[in-house]
């Protein structure tokens, strides 16, 4: 058995659960998360949290990702320069 293997087995044969949620390796959270980047419920603290791939996995807020792309990708862009010379300018 690889070393890396040897870990999951101990991930999933729950090595890391702590009865106290500050030292448990979900810490309180529901969820651990492993150095192989699998996740383990906790038998402990899950009382019911969702899988964190779930929320990673929802789909992006798009009335955020338009108001984030108006403003970075404004059609102000040779305005902005343009100071941006005069800045310089100023400077020297
Ligand atoms: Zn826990």
């Amino acid at each position: 058995m690889s070393e890396l293997q040897q870990y999951y087995e101990a991930c999933k044969a729950n090595q890391w659960v702590r009865k106290d949620e500050t030292e448990c390796g979900c810490k309180g959270s529901g969820w651990f998360l492993s150095q192989v980047d699998t996740f383990h419920s906790c038998p402990l603290h899950n009382t019911g949290q969702p899988h964190p791939e779930e929320l990673y996995s929802e789909e992006p807020d798009w009335e955020v990702e338009r108001e984030i792309e108006r403003r970075f990708k404004g059609t102000d862009d040779n305005e902005d320069e343009q100071s941006v010379n005069d800045d310089m300018n100023a400077g020297a």
